[in-house]
């Protein structure tokens, strides 16, 4: 229970894990206003992957906003391990990855995972950066810059940059979604063993119904805008997961059942993208 210790947090009352009650946000514009999140809760455990799923627009990057700090909530509360979004922030406890590895072009694998401590202002821990990149496998490219590197190698350098100050909370908005398929499948598997190595309370937003079902120890599975929960699935899947797991029947009815909740009950053929 090192969590409820941290800095930020008074007492052991406020809960581990992640909390998002009736979560709701309107956005004004010049138009009118969109809904785009329609009191949304969500309940989570400490160091468990929660996996949001749903169509374009339905709001999925708007909560990994609003739990980053980055956009304030209409109504409703967030709190993560009892601490709000701006306490995460200020301890530098979030870690995240967005789908456009967002790496400066000019600096170094090396000096884009240093980025966050700079920007912290805390003592650069090399051992630690060492220790990460050979993680996520890059270990030669340290002095390579984003330009020389394949898309997956890129991604991997947002998540070892994001994870860099050990943050216990990790955003990851589609971090593989703009990968070709045998790209994403590897990636999975190595985020998988990423996250058993440096475990955080991980939100991963995705539209792949099988990334999500085969990452995820929960799945929320979301309407078309305004985005509502539609139901939250719990995936029982042993640990350690292998890619064998999507043959086996459980994993069939999982993704049978999540494909009811997006497509609808006997609708269009499910597609994972
Ligand atoms: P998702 O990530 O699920 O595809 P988003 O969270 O990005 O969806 O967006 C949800 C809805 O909110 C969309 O209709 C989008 O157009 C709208 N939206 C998001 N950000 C803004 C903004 N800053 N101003 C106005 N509308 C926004
Ligand atoms: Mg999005």
């Amino acid at each position: 229970m090192t969590a409820v210790t941290k800095a930020g947090v008074q007492g052991e009352t406020l809960g581990t894990g992640l909390h998002i009650d009736n979560l709701s946000k309107v956005f004004s514009t010049r138009s009118g206003s969109v809904v785009a999140l329609q009191d949304t809760s969500l309940q989570t455990d400490q160091g468990s992957l929660l996996a949001l799923l749903g169509p374009s627009g339905c709001g999925k990057s708007t909560i990994l906003r609003m739990l980053a700090g980055l956009e304030q909530p209409t109504s409703g509360t967030i709190r993560v391990d009892g601490r709000t979004p701006e306490d995460l922030r200020a301890y530098n406890e979030l870690g995240i990855a967005f789908q456009d590895s967002a790496l400066l072009p000019w600096r170094s694998v090396y000096k884009n995972i240093r980025l966050p401590f700079e920007v912290a202002g805390v003592k650069v821990d090399d051992d630690y950066i060492a220790e990460l990149i050979a993680l996520v496998g890059l270990t030669g490219f340290e002095k390579a810059k984003p330009a020389q590197l394949s898309g997956g190698m890129r991604q991997r350098v947002s998540i070892a940059r994001a994870l860099v100050l050990r943050p216990s909370v990790l955003l990851l908005d589609e971090p593989f979604g703009a990968l070709d398929d045998m790209t994403r499948q590897k990636l999975n598997l190595e985020l998988m063993r990423i996250l058993a190595a440096k475990p955080a309370t991980t939100l991963l937003v995705t539209h792949g119904i099988t990334e999500a079902i085969f990452l995820a120890d929960q799945v929320a599975v979301m309407s078309p805008r305004p985005g509502r929960v539609k139901e939250i699935i719990d995936i029982d899947l042993p640990r350690p997961r292998t890619p064998d797991i999507q043959r086996s029947p459980e994993f069939h009815a999982y993704v049978d059942h999540a494909s009811d909740l997006l497509f609808g009950a006997g609708g269009a053929a499910a597609e994972d993208d």
